[in-house]
């Protein structure tokens, strides 16, 4: 777990300089999990339009590197990004985008261990359509 307040000191700690742009994109990730590299951008520039987009894409990179971000697809075919925290299981609305993060029932990393299993990369998710979606007639699709 690492909390917004520490990332500065996390990425000097790893030799990387703390540039307004990546402080911009750490809050915007903060603020507003489960965004994809698009939907920080498009924040982010309305901030400092001067912002490229592979500027959103090298930053979210590195960022994910260090471990200080994790990804996931969140039932899509591209990253959604977040600050790394504990392991958390996905619920992912297939019809609004809704994405409801709830803790993982029992340590399935230990498990893993105690069978010799190295866990390399994470990915809890389960797809579905969530209360709103079912009780609206026509689906609320997303815009
Ligand atoms: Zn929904
Ligand atoms: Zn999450």
């Amino acid at each position: 777990m690492i909390d917004r307040a520490s990332m500065p000191a996390r990425l000097r700690a790893e030799g990387k300089r703390v540039t307004r742009e990546r402080e911009l994109l750490l809050d915007i990730i903060v603020a507003n999990p489960h965004l994809d590299a698009t939907e920080i951008f498009e924040r982010a520039r309305g901030v400092n339009p001067r912002i490229g987009l592979a500027t959103v894409y090298r930053t979210l990179r590195l960022l994910e590197t260090l471990a200080v971000i994790d990804s996931s697809g969140l039932g899509e075919d591209h990253s959604h990004y977040e600050m790394h925290q504990k392991d958390h299981v996905h619920l992912v609305c297939s019809e609004c985008g809704a994405v409801l993060d709830v803790p993982v029932p029992f340590d399935v990393r230990a498990f893993g261990r105690r069978r010799g299993f190295d866990a390399r990369l994470t990915r809890f998710e389960l797809v579905g359509v969530c209360d709103a979606c079912r009780a609206e007639p026509h689906g609320g699709r997303r815009p």
